[in-house]
């Protein structure tokens, strides 16, 4: 092999989830990766049902190419599909454009440090040096990675701007392809397809064509032609993320910290100590990206990035300027080849209940249960929904009941029974629980929106608890909600911490 430079470093990973969580003595699940720079759930389009016809053709290569997606692609960029360059990842495509570019005894320019490792790495594995001087390319990151920043673009050319995270800054260099400039752009960030790999360069029609004939015969899977054609279909609005972004940064400041004004989806946090701070977080279960004079971190949604500011908060031994998360809290993920569902549970919440899984009527009886036993609750779900509410409404109620067994622990202290009557208008419902850990379900509704009392049962059945529900009315609505309210006061009182025992005379749960 060609030796590389002396001072080459190649990109290293972070470890793996089920490594930090070895480390940190904890349950993978209750690890959360701020440290990728993606968003924390995929987009509602990657499911089974979209790759699958890919899938029926897996033996097959994709012949002649992806038109379809450089269509899409074309119309999202304001391009034409001649000037696209597909690659698996943006990564693939700063490598190939360095040795496109460049080979040995040429220099490539880096227009800001620091900025992502990968440009260096692509310069040494190309053979060439990385330096001002007479460069025959330049890479620069815009938005900049790590640092968030959006700075004027370089005058250098032929210069290859990384829009990994453009559409956070909604600010691209485009329009300057026929003027010297490639651009990189993927799909792992906004989009949310980080593990699908695929990224798209756009450059003039005879740059596009030369880095085309450079290029592996077929860098992307027809997998995940299938995921990125799917995200374009609808395009993803990255409003929420910025907002919260900026809520986050809000109530770091509110700490006494300083992150970095951010264009992306991160934030950097300079500090004097990152090693010691990151360590203390991933005790929490909290990983971010370690540098040299701060922290990295990607925002995830509300919940999670309150656990961090949380997190810093004891780190840094101030008063936390957000509502704590409760002890008694877990996390689920259910996935199926019909659902994808998580849910975070805390049982000793504020009724902060947020759910969001398109099966309409159960949306709102899940949050009455949730809201009315006092729990904190997120429940989001990507169901078949084609297909009817069912699988969607079933396994939300799974993934529920599994999120209350994992949040009862050995159940040790808890007061076990709890028991409600709930009016609404014309329906009347009443609902006992026993929390002892023997799953039954005796549900009697006297009118029914259709999966009401499969939801219940699912629900009992998978986090253990016996449940009797009697509710009467002529409204099928009524009769619902009112024995989801019912079973929701019934559960506040039998999740109850009362002491240290185990609550039953045999010892025993
Ligand atoms: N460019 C930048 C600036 C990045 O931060 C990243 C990923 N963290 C990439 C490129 C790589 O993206 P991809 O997943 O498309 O290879």
């Amino acid at each position: 092999m060609r030796t590389l430079p002396g001072a080459f470093i190649e990109y290293k990973w972070a470890p793996s989830t089920e490594e930090l969580a070895r480390r940190v003595g904890l349950d993978p699940v209750e690890i959360i990766r701020f440290d990728g720079n993606v968003p924390d759930w995929p987009a509602a389009s990657a499911r089974p049902a979209t790759v699958a016809a890919a899938l029926a053709r897996v033996n097959e290569y994709a012949h002649g190419g992806y038109p379809e997606l450089l269509r899409a692609i074309a119309d999202y960029a304001g391009v034409e599909p001649g000037n696209i360059v597909l690659g698996a990842g943006a990564d693939d495509l700063i490598l190939l454009c360095a040795r496109a570019f460049a080979g040995p005894g040429d220099r490539i320019a880096i227009a800001e440090e620091p900025t992502y490792p990968l440009y260096a790495i692509a310069a040494a594995l190309a053979g060439a040096e990385v330096g001002d001087t007479d460069p025959v390319m330049t890479f620069c990151c815009r938005p900049n990675n790590p640092t968030g920043a959006l700075d004027p673009l370089p005058t250098a050319r032929p210069l290859v701007v990384d829009e990994a995270y453009w559409e956070y800054a909604g600010d691209t260099a485009a329009g300057l392809i026929d003027d010297g400039v490639v651009v990189l752009r993927t799909f792992s960030k906004a989009f949310r397809l980080a593990g699908a790999r695929v990224g798209y360069a756009l450059a003039d029609i005879d740059t596009a064509t030369e880095l085309n004939r450079r290029q592996a015969p077929q860098a992307v899977s027809s997998t995940s032609a299938a995921l990125a054609l799917a995200g374009l279909a609808d395009p993803p609005d990255v409003t929420a993320e910025v907002d919260e972004r900026e809520r986050l940064a809000r109530a770091l400041r509110a700490l006494g910290l300083e992150p970095l004004p951010s264009w992306t989806n991160f934030l950097f946090l300079p500090l004097d100590q990152p090693a010691s701070v990151s360590e203390a977080l991933l005790r929490r279960g909290l990983v971010v990206r370690v540098f040299e004079n701060g922290i990295r971190f990607n925002v995830r949604d509300h919940e999670d990035d309150d656990l961090l500011v949380e997190g810093l908060a004891q780190v840094f031994d101030r008063p936390t300027p957000v509502a704590p998360a409760g002890a008694r809290s877990t996390r689920v993920l259910r996935s199926t080849a019909e659902t994808r569902i998580r849910v975070r549970l805390s049982l000793d919440g504020a009724s902060r209940v947020r759910i969001a899984t398109g099966a309409g009527l159960y949306d709102h009886l899940f949050e009455q249960l949730a809201f009315h036993a006092g729990f904190d609750l997120v429940l989001e779900a990507v169901g078949d929904l084609e297909t009817g509410a069912h699988h969607t409404v079933e396994d939300s109620a799974l993934a529920l009941g599994e999120a209350l067994d994992r949040a009862l622990g050995d159940r040790r202290g808890i007061a076990r029974y709890g028991d409600a009557v709930v009016p609404m208008d014309d329906a009347l419902a009443r609902a006992s629980v026993d929390l002892g850990g023997r799953a039954w379900a005796d549900v009697r509704l006297e009118n029914e929106p259709g999966l009401a009392h499969h939801a219940l049962q699912s629900f009992a059945q998978a986090g253990r608890l016996a449940l009797h529900v009697e509710s009467t009315g002529r409204d099928e609505h009524h009769v619902a909600e009112a024995a989801f309210k019912a079973v929701g006061r019934a559960l506040r009182t039998a999740v109850r911490a009362e002491g240290a025992g185990i609550p039953s005379t045999k010892g025993v749960l």
